[in-house]
């Protein structure tokens, strides 16, 4: 029996170990990761771990003693480098080859490079793995003034941050709101209220078009629209793209993201793709494709495609959910709240707390919450359920959504 190869350790493939022996695998479960420590999260990398408020140990999933204790055999610093899909076989890093029963991509996904001059000046930085997050946080205590290049979630995340320790944040912004991607209107228009409260200074519908450098170190970004913005520490954060060259040159199906099925199943019936790698038929979106790039989508696929290699199989139909904390605001997003075609409030932004209940094709798609757990709750049970809600029901502020939820 040749087992269970999983490339990637990140919290998919991580995660994807574990519930195979959760599930009562038995056979061997072995997990390639191309970073040489053992698998963490990395959530905290651009919120507490950054603050140095977390250390490498909190960030761990598992000790060493836990692959032990499952019989998973953990090979860090080990990529997989091509599929033989003939043979069944991949070949490692190492120039080793394996044979696999099942194969399950979990490779995730890299910053998106910027394509400007100055992008390799010293002091600018992205941020991914615990290695660039460990150097941020080295460079942090020296910088003057700092330039994030992308208002997403991480660039946001690492502002908040910054702007606590006194160091004067610009954010410049290629279109005209923040978050603009993944969130609403009102919501985007209340965390560019509160972060320009704190002191973040933005420049939107500004692409960069050069980093200024002297002596081989930043000194500025160039933008088109809005002049030159000064800063020796540029962060870029202009999104990701999902690492799918061997799914590539194997000749998999893949088009931004490896193409799965419903059960996760690749264009090979012998290999899976789960978390930031994989585009997958989702019935949030009326069955449309989706990657979705989030803590809780790669953890419940990896359950899923665990369970369906135990003998249990089922389609992917887990509700969507993510969060993001900047500074004190914690944002919580149930569902796929974007394209939707009506936003409606509950709760008022002036007070901190509310709710975005987003409506799409006649029903609630999604709900962007912000510091209002209750409701990020009921919406997660609303979607799953599948119960009905009106835009009136949502918006009146005396309607037990418990209630209807529950
Ligand atoms: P990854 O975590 O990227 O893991 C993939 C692993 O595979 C990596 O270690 C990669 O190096 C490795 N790999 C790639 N190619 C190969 C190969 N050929 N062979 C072997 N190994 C390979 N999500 C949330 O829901 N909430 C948050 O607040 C949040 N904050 C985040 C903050 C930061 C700074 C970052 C970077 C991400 C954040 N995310 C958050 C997103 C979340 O962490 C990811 O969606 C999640 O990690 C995806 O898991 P994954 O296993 O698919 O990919």
């Amino acid at each position: 029996m040749s087992g269970i190869v999983i490339a990637g350790a990140g919290q998919a493939g991580f995660q994807a170990a574990a519930s195979l022996r959760d599930n009562g695998y038995a056979g061997p479960v072995v997990l390639l990761g191309d970073e040489p420590e053992l698998p963490y999260q990395r959530p905290p990398l651009s919120k507490a771990y950054l603050d140095g408020k977390a250390d490498d140990e909190m960030l761990r999933l598992r000790p060493q003693s836990f692959f032990d204790e499952h019989r998973i055999e953990y090979h860090p610093g080990e990529s997989l480098v091509r599929i033989r899909r003939a043979e069944r076989q991949v070949e490692l890093s190492s120039g080793r080859r394996l044979a696999y029963d099942h194969l399950v991509l979990a490779t995730g996904s890299r910053n998106r490079v910027l394509p400007v001059p100055g992008a390799d000046l010293d002091g600018v930085v992205q941020l991914r793995t615990r290695a660039d997050a460990a150097d941020l946080r080295r460079r942090l205590s020296g910088v003057r003034r700092a330039v994030v290049i992308g208002a997403g979630f991480i660039g946001l995340e690492f502002a908040a941050v910054a702007v606590q320790r006194g160091i004067p944040v610009s954010v410049i912004e290629a279109t005209e709101r923040p978050m603009s991607r993944a969130l609403s209107v009102p919501m985007s228009s209340f965390f560019r209220a509160a972060h320009e409260a704190k002191g973040v200074r933005f420049l939107f519908d500004a692409p960069a078009t050069r980093i200024t450098g002297e002596n081989g170190r930043a000194t500025g970004v160039e933008t088109a629209g809005a002049g030159h913005v000064e800063g020796d520490l540029v962060l870029v954060g202009i999104g990701v793209v999902p690492n799918v060259d061997a799914a590539v040159d194997a000749q998999l199906a893949v088009a931004d993201g490896v193409l799965v099925d419903e059960q996760l199943v690749t264009s090979d019936p012998h290999i899976s793709a789960i978390g930031d790698c994989a585009s997958f038929p989702t019935p949030f979106a009326d069955g449309r494709r989706v990657r979705i790039e989030s803590v809780q989508n790669a953890a419940d696929q990896a359950r899923c495609v665990a369970s369906r290699l135990a003998g249990r199989p089922a389609s992917y139909a887990a509700v969507p959910w993510f969060w993001s904390d900047q500074g004190s605001l914690k944002l919580q997003i149930a569902g796929l709240s974007t394209p939707h075609e009506e936003a409606v409030l509950r709760g008022a932004p002036a007070g901190g707390a509310f709710s975005v209940f987003c409506f799409a094709r006649g029903r609630l798609v999604g709900v962007e919450s912000v510091n209002r757990p209750a409701d990020h709750m009921a919406a997660r049970r609303l979607l799953a359920g599948r119960i009905g809600i009106t835009p009136e029901q949502a918006g009146d502020p005396g309607f037990d959504l418990k209630a209807l939820a529950s």
